[in-house]
């Protein structure tokens, strides 16, 4: 590991990111030490995709970290980020939140652990089909379940989107745009003080989500350098 060239790497990436915007740093793949030595950079933010990997380097690393799971989180796997021993660390936000099944078992699991999970719903606002989300008459069907009390250890915080793997900024953009305007639009029927999350942006297009009024940008490459495996 070069820690000259991470140091270089996250004070570039830091210089770009307003102090209203919280940058969450992917470290999914990133060995124990790569995470530590952004820790000791004065890092606490990070983000994870695979709930085995996130319950295996939890132990090993600061417990004052801030742990983001922004996979896609199959209902059997809530126990390993989700765990109802209280000695356990908590996941501070679950983004990738996208059916009525899955807020049932964490629902579920918060109250076996007598805590309140905090999520995201994840829309799917690409236009390509692979990537997971809800579609908006979803949301607002989640959002209305949630405020008849369906889910009362899950407190929904907002919304997260990615946008289409291309080059086509312009249509990116748009995709952020979209996003950020269901945001306005849904939040006005729930609580303002909680209902305040917009995740979308990673490292190739974080300034477009940003400017379209992102809260939350999640970067991995642009820290860490080029993944070797996924
Ligand atoms: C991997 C990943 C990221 C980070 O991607 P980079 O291009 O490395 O910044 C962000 N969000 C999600 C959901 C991811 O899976």
């Amino acid at each position: 590991m070069d820690l000259v060239a991470l140091a270089q790497r996250y004070a570039q990436v830091k210089a770009t990111i307003p102090s209203h915007v919280k940058l969450v740093a992917v470290s999914k793949t990133r060995t124990v030490a790569e995470i530590q030595a952004l820790y000791d950079l004065g890092h606490r933010a990070f983000g994870e995709n695979y709930p085995q990997e996130l319950r295996e380097k939890q132990p090993l690393l600061p417990a004052d970290i801030e742990w983001h799971f922004i996979g896609h989180l199959q209902t059997n796997k809530v126990k390993y980020i989700l765990p109802s021993d209280r000695d356990t660390a908590l996941t501070h936000l679950i983004h990738g939140v996208d059916g009525p099944k899955l807020l049932d078992e964490l629902d579920k699991r918060a109250v076996a652990g007598q805590r309140i999970q905090d999520v995201l719903l994840q829309v799917h606002i690409a236009k390509e089909a692979a990537k997971h989300g809800l579609a908006p008459d979803e949301v607002a069907e989640l959002l209305e379940a949630g405020r008849a009390g369906r889910w009362p250890h899950v407190r929904i915080r907002g919304l997260m989107g990615m946008a289409s793997n291309t080059e086509d900024r312009e249509r990116v953009r748009q995709e952020f745009h979209g996003l950020a305007e269901m945001f306005h639009g849904l939040r006005r029927a729930q609580d303002p003080a909680l209902f305040t999350e917009l995740s979308m942006g990673m490292s190739g297009d974080a300034d477009l989500a940003i400017a379209e009024g992102s809260t939350l940008v999640r970067i991995g490459t642009a820290i860490f350098g080029e993944r070797s495996y996924e």
